[in-house]
C-alpha cells in the first residue's frame, strides 16, 4: 500500500503510522472539503474540553500538542506542515483531551466534523491514514493515561472493575489510583468526607467528583450521547453493539440508511470480553475481542452511524405503524426498520450470595483487566464452552492453577478441538469433570469456594478467590414484553421458524412470508447471539448483522 510520500517499497515505520506526513495531491484533495486559513503564532486551536473540534492539516509553520497539567504543560508532540492534528475523538464527536499551540505562524486546512466525515467516506486512500492514525493516537492517549478522567479506586470493591471495564470498552483514557497502594490519596478522599462505600469515585472532567457512579451517570459526564437527537424517525435503530449491532450499523450507514444503535452498557458485546479469538476469519494470528470490536466501532461511527451508550431498550412499541424503541426513561426513538442484536449473557448459577461477589471475586469475563487480578493465584474457571476453554488457556499464563468444572463428562461435545488439545498439554489446567460450585464464601472479596464432584458427591473446599463463570446463555430478550416470537428457551424466531400459529398471534399482515432474519413482525429483525437458532460465533453474529441491511431495504421499498 503507497503511505502517504514514503516510496512504495519502503513500510511506514510506527511513528510514521502514528504521524503521517501528507503528500501535496492528498492534501489538494483534502483542501476541496473544507477552507484554508492563517494561524498565528501563540493562537490556540483547540483547548482541553472543547466540543466540536475542527480537523486541521499543517500546510505551513507547526503547532504543538500539549497536556497541560495545572500552570505547566507536557509536548507530546509538534506537528510540522503535510501533518494533521486530531485523534479518535473527532470521529465520534467527542470533546477534545489535549491542547493545540501554534509555535509558528502559517496556514492550516481546517474542515469542521461533518467536513471530515465526508472526506474519509469518499476518499479510501486518506480514510485509511487519518483513521489508522487517529486510532493509534487514541491508543497511545489510553496507554498513557492522558484523559480527563482519574478513578479511585480498590481491587476489593466490585465497582471499580465495573468502571475501569465501562472507560476501557469506550476507548476513555483515564488515570487510576489505587487506594491500596497509594496512602496519600486515602488521605485525599477522608479531606471531602469520601467513605470506603463510595469507591469507586471518579473525578470527571476535571471538577465533576462522582462516587460510585453508574455507567450512565459516567456517560453523561463525559457526554458520550451529546450530540444525538432522539426525536426524529430513523431509518433504522439496532438495539445492542455487539460484533451483530455493530455489523449491521457499518453495512446501514455505508449503505446511506440514518442509524442509531442503542447499547445498555459499552460496545462489543460478548465478544469485548474475549481474551483472545482466534478463529474469526483474516486474523491467523488472533485478535482480542476489545480491538476487533472498538475497530468496528470507530467504522461505524466513520460512516455516520450514532451510537448511544450507557442507555437499554426498555420495551419495543410494535403495534403502531412507526415502530419505536424505548429507551430507560427517556423518548422512544421512532424507527422504520429495528434490528434485534441484543445477544445473551451467561447464566448465572444458583448460589445465594453470588451477587455479592460479583466484580470481586466472581467474573463475567477474562480480558488483561481480570486476569492482573489474579496473577500468581488459583483460580476457577466454570463452563465447558470455546468462551471457557479460551479464558482457561489466557488464565493459565499467569495464574498457578486453573480448576475448570464442568457438568459434563467431557468436553468433546462443547469445545472446539484446538482449545481441547491446549487445555490436556497445559499442566496449570485441571480439568473437573461431572462438578459443580456449590459455595461462595469471604468477607467483602470472595476468599474461599466448595465444589462437588457429583460422580460421588464428595466436597472440596479450596481457597480459590477468583471464579470465571463462563456458562450457559440466556437470550436479552426480558425487554421485548411479547413484541415478537420467541421460542422455548426465550430466543428470537425468524424466518422459516415462524410457524402459521406464531403469524397469526403476531396478525402478520403481509402476504409475503418473513423473510430469513425477519421476526413475526414486520421491518423487525433479530442477528447474532438473541436469535433462535443462529450459531454462536462472531462471525455468524458479523453475517447475520451485515445480511439484515439487504431485508432493511427490501422492507423500505415495499
Ligand atoms: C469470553 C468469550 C469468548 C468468546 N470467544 C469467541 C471466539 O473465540 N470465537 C467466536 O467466534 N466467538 C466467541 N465468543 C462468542 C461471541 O462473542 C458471540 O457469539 C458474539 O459476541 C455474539 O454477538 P452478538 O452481537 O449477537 O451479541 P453480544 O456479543 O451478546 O452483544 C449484545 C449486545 O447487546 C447489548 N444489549 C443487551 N440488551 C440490551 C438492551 N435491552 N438494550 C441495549 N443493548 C442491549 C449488550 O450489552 C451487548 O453489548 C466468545 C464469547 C465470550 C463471552
Amino acid at each position: 500500500m503507497p503511505d502517504t510520500h514514503l516510496p512504495l517499497h519502503r513500510v511506514a515505520t510506527a511513528t510514521e503510522r502514528l504521524f503521517p506526513t501528507l503528500t501535496a495531491a492528498q492534501m489538494a484533495r483534502i483542501s476541496t472539503h473544507g477552507r484554508r486559513r492563517k494561524i498565528a503564532a501563540g493562537e490556540i486551536l483547540v483547548d482541553v474540553g472543547d466540543k466540536a473540534v475542527p480537523f486541521f492539516v499543517v500546510v505551513s509553520g507547526a503547532i504543538q500538542i500539549l497536556r497541560p497539567s495545572g500552570a505547566t504543560a507536557t509536548l507530546i508532540v509538534t506537528h510540522r506542515p503535510g501533518e494533521f492534528l486530531g485523534e479518535g475523538n473527532m470521529i465520534a464527536g467527542r470533546r477534545a483531551l489535549i491542547r493545540a499551540l501554534v509555535s509558528e505562524p502559517g496556514e492550516v486546512l481546517e474542515l469542521d466534523r461533518q467536513q471530515l466525515l465526508a472526506l474519509v467516506q469518499t476518499d479510501a486512500e486518506l480514510s485509511e491514514i487519518v483513521m489508522r492514525a487517529f486510532i493509534l493516537r487514541r491508543v497511545e492517549l489510553i496507554a498513557h493515561g492522558f484523559g480527563d478522567v482519574v478513578v479511585i479506586g480498590s481491587t476489593h470493591c466490585a465497582g471499580t472493575l465495573r468502571v475501569k471495564e465501562f472507560l476501557t470498552r469506550n476507548g476513555h483514557p483515564f488515570a487510576y489510583i489505587d487506594l491500596d497502594q497509594d496512602a496519600a490519596a486515602q488521605e485525599l478522599l477522608d479531606r471531602f468526607n469520601v467513605t470506603a462505600a463510595d469507591v469507586p469515585v471518579l473525578i470527571c472532567r476535571g471538577d465533576a467528583v462522582l462516587r460510585n457512579p453508574s455507567n450512565q451517570q459516567i456517560a453523561d459526564c463525559l457526554e458520550f450521547n451529546e450530540a444525538i437527537d432522539q426525536t426524529h424517525v430513523r431509518d433504522l435503530v439496532i438495539v445492542g453493539a455487539g460484533p451483530a449491532g455493530l455489523a449491521a450499523a457499518v453495512y446501514g450507514a455505508s449503505e446511506g440508511l440514518d442509524v442509531l444503535v442503542i447499547e445498555s452498557n459499552a460496545p462489543g458485546g460478548q465478544a469485548g470480553s474475549s481474551s483472545k479469538i482466534e478463529n474469526y476469519l483474516g486474523f491467523p494470528t488472533g485478535i482480542s475481542g476489545q480491538e476487533l470490536t472498538a475497530r468496528a466501532y470507530a467504522q461505524a461511527q466513520k460512516f455516520g452511524a450514532q451510537i448511544m451508550i450507557a442507555r437499554g431498550a426498555t420495551a419495543l412499541a410494535c403495534d403502531q405503524q412507526a415502530y419505536a424503541v424505548r429507551i430507560d426513561e427517556g423518548m422512544p426513538v421512532p424507527a422504520r426498520a429495528v434490528i434485534i442484536a441484543t445477544g445473551a449473557e451467561y447464566r448465572k448459577p444458583p448460589l445465594e450470595n453470588l451477587s455479592q461477589f460479583e466484580g470481586a471475586g466472581v467474573y463475567y469475563a477474562a480480558t488483561p483487566m481480570e486476569a492482573q487480578l489474579c496473577v500468581g493465584e488459583e483460580v476457577v474457571v466454570i463452563g465447558g464452552g470455546n468462551s471457557a476453554g479460551q479464558a482457561a488457556v489466557f488464565l493459565a499464563q499467569t495464574v498457578t492453577r486453573v480448576h475448570m468444572l464442568i457438568r459434563a463428562d467431557g468436553l468433546a461435545d462443547t469445545m472446539s478441538r484446538y482449545l481441547i488439545r491446549r487445555i490436556e498439554d497445559n499442566p496449570a489446567i485441571v480439568l473437573h469433570t461431572r462438578t459443580e460450585l456449590v459455595t461462595l464464601e469471604g468477607n467483602g472479596h470472595l476468599e474461599r469456594v466448595r465444589w462437588r464432584d457429583n460422580s460421588n458427591s464428595s466436597i472440596e473446599a479450596r481457597d480459590v478467590r477468583h471464579v470465571f463463570i463462563m456458562a450457559g446463555a440466556v437470550p436479552n430478550t426480558h425487554w421485548l414484553e411479547r413484541c415478537v416470537a420467541l421460542d422455548d428457551k426465550g430466543f428470537i424466531k425468524t424466518g422459516p421458524d415462524l410457524s402459521p400459529e406464531d403469524l397469526a398471534a403476531a396478525a402478520w399482515p403481509l402476504a409475503r412470508p418473513p423473510y430469513l432474519l425477519e421476526t413475526s413482525r414486520p421491518g423487525i429483525f433479530a442477528v447474532g447471539d438473541v436469535r433462535g437458532g443462529n450459531i454462536k460465533r462472531v462471525a455468524s453474529a458479523v453475517g447475520e448483522g451485515s445480511i439484515a441491511i439487504a431485508f432493511v431495504h427490501q422492507v423500505r421499498h415495499q
